[in-house]
């Protein structure tokens, strides 16, 4: 069983947001979210570290999780400036996206790094949203399918990970805050490699996997209809509560 059979719609605020700004947005998706049906979608927010513990507390109740953006491999000691997967978790946190293609690219993070991350996620009872995407060589060059596989081999730790503890997210890097997206017929040829990796894995295809990069309301309909689409995670669009839910409201229609 995958996590969930909702569709999860999940916000990726990166480095953005000040304490009152990043709280009235909270409040006005907690109050948007209100014309969406709790028994079809599940929302997520990840906010930067610095709005976990009031998002939780605002949050407490509805239907929207809050989420890490990253977290270390360890669970407490000598690690300056960083967070653990137990910290979030004390501070109400269910979700943390690892590896994604920023942490990857400006943060020079691996993929076994990444797996070792997500063993330490679970474990502290976080379910990690693990970030694989191709990036715009790669794909010119007609890798993706190769990179994405490896990917999913090296990212998704050997212990702990089961098809249910974990959310796959598909990013193509060059997707990423551009306004490009690849085709839907793209879109579902990845998805369906990461079901087949996930049988392989976990004996089955049922697994989350989510799709990101430059998700919109107005793409946001086709994407999250294609059948092996579990649901979106947002950048941009998540940073305004009209898109984020009008993203949601989509859905919905499909
Ligand atoms: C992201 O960074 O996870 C993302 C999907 O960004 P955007 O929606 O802005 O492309």
């Amino acid at each position: 069983m995958s996590y969930t059979t909702k569709k999860i719609i999940a916000g990726n605020w990166k480095m953005n947001m000040k304490k009152s700004d990043g709280l009235n947005l909270i409040k006005s998706i907690k109050e948007a979210s209100k014309a969406i049906d709790e028994s079809k979608t599940e929302f997520i927010i990840c906010p930067p570290f610095t709005l976990i513990d009031a998002a939780s507390e605002e949050l407490k109740g509805t239907n929207i999780g809050v989420g890490g953006q990253d977290c270390h491999t360890q669970t407490s000691g000598a690690y300056t400036g960083n967070i653990s997967a137990d910290m979030l978790k004390d501070l109400g946190a269910k979700f943390v996206i690892l590896g994604h293609s920023e942490r990857r690219e400006y943060e020079k993070e691996t993929s076994e790094y990444i797996a070792q991350k997500a063993e330490t996620a679970i474990k502290a009872g976080l379910i990690p949203i693990i970030c694989v995407g191709e990036n715009l060589q790669e794909r010119e060059a007609g890798l993706e399918l190769k990179v994405i596989s490896e990917q999913f081999d090296k990212s998704i730790p050997t212990n702990e990970a089961t098809a249910d503890n974990i959310i796959i997210a598909y990013e193509p890097v060059w997707a990423i805050g551009t306004g490009k997206i690849p085709t839907l017929e793209d879109i579902e040829k990845i998805h369906n490699l990461i079901q087949e990796k996930s049988q392989e894995r976990f004996k089955t295809k049922d697994i989350n996997i989510l799709y990101g990069g430059s998700v919109k309301p107005t793409n946001a309909k086709d994407i999250l209809s294609l059948k092996n689409v579990s649901g979106a995670l947002i950048g941009g669009a998540s940073l305004k509560s009209e898109d984020f839910i009008a993203i949601a409201k989509a859905s919905e229609e499909e």
